[in-house]
């Protein structure tokens, strides 16, 4: 999953000094002129056949060759183990300078791998680091296997990152972070174990193990891994849509995976087929010329911060409701087929209670609590700019604050329809104020939600693998942030995108102590050499 900052690309901003904003507009209107204007309404997700997945079964005659396959991987679990060792080793932190050595060593490491089994592998360079231009950004590391393209195969691309989040033994660690460490319970951990070194693995494991059984490699794989996913994917956009043009290196992909998120719970893998969208704002008011005291000014002059509270305690209930006239009626109705799916989700309360640390969840049922996070838009009060937040008494009064909330976005809020919304109803709370303070309300950033068809042969395919390898139909689950580089796939291939996670709900990606249980990376091996072969064979009209 990425970090806070890389919900800012694909950004459309009036913000002009924001650092990340102000390299985007070109690249939105680029995909709004060459893209379909509103991907969700042109495939409809609830019909009253759906979910597909759910009516069908595998039938024995598809993949034939995977029970060897799987004996394969069983058989050669330790060098697979050995193999993320040797990864979790190289510290390849993507938003530490001085580690940039190692985070390109990762990524000629992870290519030499693949060439070493007969991949043809190209490190294409992204240039130079925006707002840091002596810093060359880490290559793309993208490969084709077989090196030579079978014409009467499909084409899959498959994306992961090999960068990870910084870490350090005295965050917390209760092992060193870049030594892999394997408990007795089978939890492998070490940084980057789950996110995302073990996925990207998966996919050298899946290789090596079809030559080792001797079995035919059911697709043409293409693969493109980054090596900035953890400080905001600077420089890969823009790759990846030159790279799906025609006559390019992606440019014969029939679907995407991308395994790159997690299971809900720990129990019951699922495939994921929704994210949310962010757009964030900041409103500004400002008065005085410069902070006072409020033993001489309290009580003569208009206080931005009283104001400031009063228009951000407009914006949301205590119960979550959204209380910006005119964004509910934005909202993709619920159909009973949608609300049908949320009752037999692998999830419940105390599952919220644990990860939440209390019980304070706006919801007491389970059903409404993961619309609450899927499925409808949020609004959360981040913090304020300018105020006095240190511990203490000081009678300060802030001659200028900055409030910043952002809305996760669902289908069908368009960013822009959106923006319109939050202005007039600040502007409105304000001049209902009657204050002789400024106020400036600005979009910092968004990003687009991403919803894809379940009912597509590319989920129908993953659907039948994990049924085969975990002996259970996966959750369709939804995510409530985002994973930017999604969409990107999306609109820049054309094609559908599956999000198959390999790890689950308690690997602590990004956290202290993540690991990545040895079972999620040796059954999610046969996973997603599964899913290579069932989508090699599921009928395109699933
Ligand atoms: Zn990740």
């Amino acid at each position: 999953m990425p970090t806070f900052v890389s919900f800012s690309r694909l950004a459309t901003s009036r913000l002009q000094s924001c650092a990340s904003s102000a390299l985007r507009p070109s690249l939105q209107l680029h995909l709004r002129a060459s893209y379909r204007p509103n991907l969700y309404q042109q495939r409809p997700l609830a019909t009253p056949s759906w979910p597909y997945i759910y009516r069908s079964t595998p039938s024995p005659n598809m993949a034939p060759s995977l029970d060897t396959y799987f004996k394969t991987i069983d058989d050669n679990a330790e060098n697979y183990i050995e193999r993320l060792r040797q990864a979790v080793a190289i510290p390849s932190i993507s938003a530490d300078e001085e580690r940039r050595p190692d985070v390109v060593r990762m990524g000629m490491w992870l290519k030499e791998q693949l060439e070493s089994l007969g991949a043809h592998m190209e490190a294409r360079p992204l240039g130079k680091q925006p707002g840091k231009e002596h810093l060359e950004l880490p290559p793309a590391i993208i490969g084709r296997y077989p090196a030579q393209k079978d014409e009467s195969k499909r084409t899959i691309l498959v994306y992961g990152h090999y960068d990870v989040q910084p870490a350090e033994l005295s965050d917390g660690w209760n092992s060193e972070p870049f030594t892999l460490t394997i408990d007795d319970k089978g939890r492998m951990y070490g940084r980057g174990s789950t996110d995302d070194k073990g996925p990207i693995l998966g996919w050298v494991n899946v290789i090596e193990a079809h030559k080792k059984a001797g079995i035919e490699f059911p697709v043409n794989l293409l693969m493109c891994f980054e090596g900035m996913e953890e400080y905001g994917s600077e420089g890969l956009d823009d790759f990846i849509i030159a790279e799906c043009k025609p006559g390019k290196f992606f440019q014969d992909a029939d679907a995407v995976c991308i395994s790159d998120n997690y299971w809900l719970g720990t129990e019951k893998p699922c495939l994921t087929y929704g994210l949310r969208g962010c757009s964030y704002y900041s409103i500004e008011i400002s008065g005085p010329g410069q902070d006072l005291h409020s033993g001489v000014f309290g009580g003569t002059a208009q206080e931005p911060m009283t104001d400031l509270v009063r228009v951000m305690g407009s914006l949301v209930d205590t119960d979550g409701t959204i209380q910006i006239a005119g964004i509910k009626e934005l909202v993709a109705p619920m159909t009973d087929e949608e609300r049908g799916l949320y009752k037999d989700i692998a999830f419940t309360m105390d599952n919220i209670h644990e990860s939440l640390g209390s019980k304070t969840t706006i919801f007491d049922d389970k059903e409404r609590t993961l619309m609450g996070r899927w499925r409808y838009p949020s609004l959360s009060l981040h913090g304020i700019e300018g105020a006095f937040s240190a511990p203490g008494a000081k009678t300060v009064i802030p001659a200028k604050v900055i409030g910043k909330f952002s809305i996760r976005t669902v289908p069908n809020m368009e960013p822009e329809d959106v923006d319109k919304l939050v202005f007039a109803h600040v502007q409105k709370a304000f001049d209902g104020l009657k204050s002789k303070n400024t106020i400036n309300c600005t979009l910092q950033h968004s990003g687009k939600w991403w919803v894809a068809s379940p009912n597509h042969w590319n989920f129908t395919a993953a659907a039948k693998a994990t049924e085969k390898v975990w002996n259970i139909k996966p959750d369709l689950t939804r995510e409530g942030g985002s994973i930017p580089v999604t969409l990107t796939f999306e609109q820049a291939t054309g094609k559908n995108v599956l999000l198959l996670p390999m790890g689950s709900s308690t690997d602590a990606a990004h956290s202290i102590n993540e690991k990545l249980d040895r079972k999620n990376y040796i059954e999610g091996c046969k996973l997603l050499g599964a899913y290579l072969h069932y989508v090699a064979e599921e009928p395109m009209n699933a």
